[in-house]
């Protein structure tokens, strides 16, 4: 591999990053499986796009017979793309979400919820929870403080602290981030600016997979709304089933979006995203502006996202999730025993963290550990990822399809890699 990374350091240049020490080349997928060059299995517990699993033949013959018959734009009559319309609006009936805009990526969706919004509310201004990752576009990338020193955040924008339930000392979470988004709103107007929106990754993904306590957004979400702004929720990561609860992550929370944005596994891995919004958000943007977007919406990506729509529901892929990520969280719950590092285990559905600290009575996060945790499961074949401000959080969200025995794989290799990061601490 090492003439191969510098090869690809010469071509694609440095902005480029690889996962893990030794990075992995793989040439195949298949299922949660993905397959290197001399055909050693990893099981990928890490891509929430290919959520049906790797090259599912369901989509993979929907891609194929589509491009075949006709690939095109939306600036034709096509039955595929209202049909995909049709389900997505159906996920979602006790909304008043009224249509579906395709985008090519979840930045591209947060980008055009943004743009929507300002024209809907005359405002600029945007409040995000303080490690949140919306995307990559200039409009966006200010919004996303995950991304570090390397963007400056726009001078429009507020964040409010995520809700640390682990972290959060018996304080009601709920009035905590109420408050922090009406002093958000406030300090925006102070500085004459009119908030357009609050954009919320409703499962909290980068800010270290904070699903709890269910229902805390609203008091937030009210605030919005009374200040003239819209609801946002970006569903890239926690949305199509992931949480085993609903199709989409705001359900959990009792909440109802303006806006709601698509994208990652939308398509299992072909690259569709886009966004469900009220009539009343629309109506402005739609009388002033035009919007096409030469692939977004195009006939082989609506038809890989309708196969994926018809999969999750005939596979029961929502209910699948609910009682694997169980099976997950509670055998990784049972090593917290005999691993002092692990910290706190939380999560909805198939989206598991584990939170790893270097001391329980601080909650001290523990960020060598985590790499050292994540480097090692990957040399036992199980690929996964850390986040949070701490970078000191496993991310664990496997395809929808991983099995029982599979999800004990990811504990007992879990169960081996902290035994040996144990024993290699450094004194
Ligand atoms: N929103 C969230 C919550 C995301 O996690 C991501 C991607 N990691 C995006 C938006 C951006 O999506 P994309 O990479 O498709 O542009």
């Amino acid at each position: 591999t090492g003439a191969m990374i510098e090869r690809r350091d010469a071509l694609l240049g440095p902005a480029y990053r690889l996962m893990y020490e030794h990075p992995l080349h793989i040439v195949r997928g298949e299922g949660v499986w993905l397959i290197d060059p001399q055909g050693r299995r990893y099981l990928d517990v890490y891509n929430n796009v290919t959520s049906l699993g790797h090259c599912h033949p369901a989509v993979t013959e929907a891609i194929c017979t589509q491009v075949r018959t006709l690939a095109t734009n939306t600036r034709y009559l096509h039955d595929t793309i209202l049909e995909l319309a049709e389900r997505l609006l159906a996920s979602v009936p006790e909304t008043r979400l009224a249509h579906l805009m395709l985008t090519c990526t979840g930045s591209e969706a947060n980008d055009l919820a943004y743009r929507i919004a300002k024209v809907r509310t005359g405002g600029t201004g945007v409040i995000v929870t303080d490690t949140a990752y919306h995307g990559i576009t200039d409009a966006v990338s200010k919004f996303s403080p995950s991304l570090g020193t390397t963007v400056d955040l726009g001078a429009h924008v507020r964040l409010v602290p995520a809700p640390r339930l682990y972290h959060a000392a018996g304080e009601d979470l709920g009035e905590r981030f109420t408050r922090d988004v009406e002093a958000a709103i406030a300090d925006l107007r102070r500085h004459g600016i009119q908030p357009a929106a609050l954009i919320v990754d409703t499962l909290f993904t980068s800010d270290g997979i904070l699903p709890e306590p269910a229902g805390f957004m609203r008091g937030a979400v009210d605030a919005i709304k009374r200040a003239g702004g819209l609801f946002i929720a970006d569903e890239v990561q926690p949305g199509f089933g992931r949480t085993g609860e609903h199709m989409w992550g705001f359900q959990r929370h009792g909440v109802m979006p303006d806006i709601v944005t698509l994208g990652k596994p939308m398509g299992n891995g072909q690259p569709i995203a886009g966004l469900l919004a009220t009539a009343d958000a629309l109506e402005e943007f739609g009388r002033h502006s035009r919007y096409f977007n030469t692939f977004a919406g195009n006939t082989v990506s609506c038809a890989a996202a309708l196969a994926v729509l018809k999969t999750i529901e005939q596979e029961g892929l929502v209910p699948h999730a609910a009682r694997i990520g169980d099976v997950l969280r509670d055998g990784i719950a049972d090593l917290a025993s005999r691993h002092e590092g692990i910290g706190d285990v939380r999560g909805a559905g198939l989206f598991v963290g584990v939170e790893l600290v270097s001391d329980r009575g601080t909650r001290t996060p523990d960020r060598w550990l985590t790499s050292q945790v994540v480097n090692r499961m990957r040399d036992k074949g199980v690929l996964l990822s850390a986040c949070a401000m701490g970078h000191n959080v496993l991310k664990i969200r496997p395809p929808l399809v991983l099995t029982a025995d599979q999800a004990g794989m990811v504990i007992e290799a879990l169960d081996a890699a902290l035994t040996e990061a144990r024993s290699a601490m450094p004194a």
